[in-house]
């Protein structure tokens, strides 16, 4: 999912929730406006591949025209750069979506080959040192400027281009081979058919309706795959401990020992790849480019947290052990929690101790509200409304709206949900910024939000979920940037999961929770004794996620540290160390796709950028649907995408630097 955008060497952003930490335990106006994008159809491979060559002699052309370009251009080399993203973008863009969403393997592969095209287009192009020689030459008009030209170097220098050509090339075999495996690597987990057969008796505690419609096997065993509204229920719910052993072994064996391979390959080759330029670590080479500036100082940061949580975590677990002894009447010492009881005796102790059972909020939540729900918050804080669009797209469950800004009428965005699990789609919840915007040429973004919600309805912790993707896909939609390279969601990727996060908290706000009534007039409000309760409760066994979140960006970092090592032999020895332990034959990291691509020594950014996001939550307090505040947001943070520096950002919305107390009061609640 990492794409190597051909303006800068940083993500064009594939933003997913966090592993584990908002999936947590497993778990209309009255006229249609025309839409400002309308998504390609392709009916087969060889309209994909058509599209694909006349992209590629596109940019083909664009750079032969550019290289001849006299030194003297000023900025029009910027906005010639900035027209060849463009042009990929208009191609690869959707169909960077439509791999991850496409019923049709034929067009899914197809759409994967393409990328890789381009991806070699890219390493090779961003290695011209004829192109660096006059990026060098441009004299900026303005801070914007200057910011993307330095971008714009910095990706040049990063694809190698003032490397000695023995190291050139190998840097752009590197380059291509990365690609490579990453694709391989989504392609695995995305198409896993992975099933776990069970009888009726052994799914005792699961809500029927996650396996009832399920496939039988010869013995009429339900059939249950990975599908996280499938999966989640039974780790969460079943009360026979091995049928949460089964299918818990199941869902951290996805993608295999063929995964881990590809994964150890790409910790070589970046490792590698960061040798070129001197670097001793992929983690020093990656972090030189985002608000960390180095390994050194993401170590730093994460010692703070680890600090915050760990006794925490370890007083979490001892409430959920002595639950379980009583439960279990067995003696406290002979019991312990395996990894596959977390989540059954959090939800357990939850319940038990706040009352509050996650599956309740399903009757408040309908699927399809909840989508609504989350239009009519940008509605109030951003005066934008999200109007359904007929178009025709990739599968029935598929939606497209356009989004108008109610101060002016006019659309200024397109956005696609697709929300729905199903056979080889994307399995996980995330955001395609996959078309941006230039103020420059009148272009409009457009983002699509894939997601796998349960089609009754949502829990609470699955609207946190969706409200994240909204939050990226907002990011998206209301960014307003003179160059497409730095729209939207392109921005620092230890700052990219902040305006997502931010918004995770609004589902606990009563006054929030009121706007169902406005787009769903069947729907019963939550009681408020019950919010109460799960306000309460959301602080419960915080121990548990933020130390595990922990562990990952600490894993992350080591992974792609001075020493490259072995995937799963590292996560068995760092995993091995927590409380809990780990589990021999379980291989989390072969279906950890933030890893393989997206986020290689990123995963920090998660907890990084949350320190952000409660900062800006701040100027939130007591008024998250504030039309003032939000146009201010919206005004500096979301407008701006990339092209001003995250810190600038914030400073400006807040009125001051920002700083991490408000993380911390948030984490000791
Ligand atoms: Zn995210």
């Amino acid at each position: 999912m990492k794409k190597q955008s051909l303006a800068r060497g940083l993500a064009r952003i594939v933003a997913l929730a966090a592993l584990g930490l908002t999936a947590a335990t497993q778990a209309a106006a009255a006229t249609s406006p025309a839409a400002t994008y309308t998504m390609p159809v392709y009916k087969s491979a060889g309209d994909v591949n058509a599209a694909c060559d006349r992209m590629m002699s596109d940019l083909k052309s664009a750079q032969t025209a550019l290289e001849e370009l006299p030194g003297t251009s000023g900025t029009t080399l910027l906005q010639q750069l900035d027209a060849m993203y463009r042009s990929y973008e208009d191609t690869d863009g959707p169909m960077s979506l439509l791999t991850a969403v496409h019923p049709d393997k034929a067009i899914r592969d197809a759409t994967e080959a393409c990328d890789l095209r381009y991806q070699a287009f890219s390493a090779s192009f961003q290695q011209s040192a004829k192109v660096l020689a006059l990026l060098k030459q441009v004299q900026p008009a303005d801070g914007i400027d200057r910011r993307f030209l330095k971008d714009t170097m910095d990706a040049f220098e990063d694809a190698g281009a003032a490397l000695p050509e023995d190291k050139r090339h190998r840097a752009e075999e590197l380059n291509n081979q990365i690609s490579k495996l990453a694709q391989e690597f989504e392609r695995r987990v995305r198409e896993d058919k992975t099933q776990v057969a069970f009888t009726e008796a052994e799914l005792k505690g699961v809500p029927p309706e996650a396996w009832k419609n399920a496939k039988r096997d010869g013995q009429g065993r339900y059939l249950l795959g990975m599908a996280y509204p499938v999966s989640g229920p039974v780790i969460e719910r079943a009360v026979n401990p091995k049928t949460r052993e089964r299918m818990w072994r199941a869902f951290q064996s996805r993608g295999g020992q063929d995964n881990l391979d590809t994964l150890s390959q790409l910790v070589a080759l970046r490792h590698e790849y960061a040798g070129l330029f001197g670097f001793d670590s992929f983690a020093n080479f990656a972090e030189r480019r985002r608000m960390s500036g180095t390994e050194a100082e993401v170590e730093k940061f994460l010692g703070t947290v680890k600090g915050a949580v760990e006794q925490r975590e370890k007083a979490d677990i001892e409430l959920l052990r002595g639950f379980k002894a009583r439960e279990t009447h067995r003696p406290l010492a002979d019991t312990k929690i395996e990894r596959w009881d977390v989540g059954y005796y959090t939800e357990r102790v939850r319940r038990a101790k706040f009352s509050i059972d996650e599956e309740q909020f399903r009757q408040y939540f309908p699927s399809d509200a909840s989508v609504k729900f989350v239009f009519r918050i940008a509605t109030r804080l951003f005066n934008v409304d999200f109007v359904p669009v007929d178009e025709p797209l990739w599968h029935a469950d598929a939606r497209a709206f356009a989004v108008v800004d109610l101060a002016t009428h006019q659309p200024i965005a397109t956005f696609y949900v697709d929300l729905y699990p199903r056979e080889d789609k994307f399995s996980h919840a995330a955001m395609w910024g996959f078309r941006n915007p230039s103020t420059a040429v009148g272009r409009l973004p457009a983002g699509g939000l894939v997601a796998n919600l349960d089609r009754k309805g949502l829990t609470i912790d699955e609207l946190k979920t969706l409200l994240h993707e909204f939050g990226h896909g907002l990011h998206q939609v209301l960014s307003h940037t003179r160059y497409a390279s730095q729209g939207g969601t392109n921005v620092l990727l230890d700052f990219v999961e902040a305006p997502s996060q931010m918004l995770e908290d609004w589902v606990y706000d009563p006054k929030v929770l009121a706007l169902f009534k406005e787009v769903c007039a069947s729907c019963k409000p939550v009681p408020p004794a019950l919010l109460a309760r799960a306000d309460k409760a959301r602080h419960f066994a915080k121990g548990i996620v933020f130390s595990r979140q922990h562990l990952y960006a600490s894993y992350d970092l080591a992974m792609y540290g001075r020493e490259p090592q072995d995937p799963l032999k590292l996560w068995s020895r760092m995993e091995g160390a927590t409380p809990l332990g780990h589990v021999e034959g379980s291989m989390l990291p072969a279906s950890f796709g933030h890893l393989a691509s997206g986020y290689p020594a990123g995963y920090y950014g998660y907890l990084w950028s949350l320190v952000i996001a409660e900062d800006l939550r701040t100027a939130f307090e007591g008024k998250r649907l504030s039309a003032e505040v939000g146009k201010r947001y919206r005004d500096t943070v979301l407008a701006n995408g990339g092209q001003v520096a995250p810190q600038e950002l914030v400073r400006e919305f807040l009125g001051r630097p920002t700083d991490s107390r408000a993380f911390f009061k948030s984490l000791n609640k």
